[in-house]
């Protein structure tokens, strides 16, 4: 099991490391984002 919280930056949604957007409260990497985001209503972010 990965280490969790204090820092660690990884997507909740495919716990992959990088740019994660924490805008919010998601947490989730930028790719997830734009999936996310449709269903979200967060059209404009694209
Ligand atoms: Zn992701």
């Amino acid at each position: 099991m990965a280490k969790m919280g204090k820092g660690t930056r990884s997507c909740r949604r495919c716990g992959s490391h990088g740019p994660v957007i924490r805008s919010y409260g998601l947490y989730i990497c930028r790719h997830c984002f734009r999936e996310v985001a449709a269903s979200l209503g967060f059209k404009k972010y694209e």
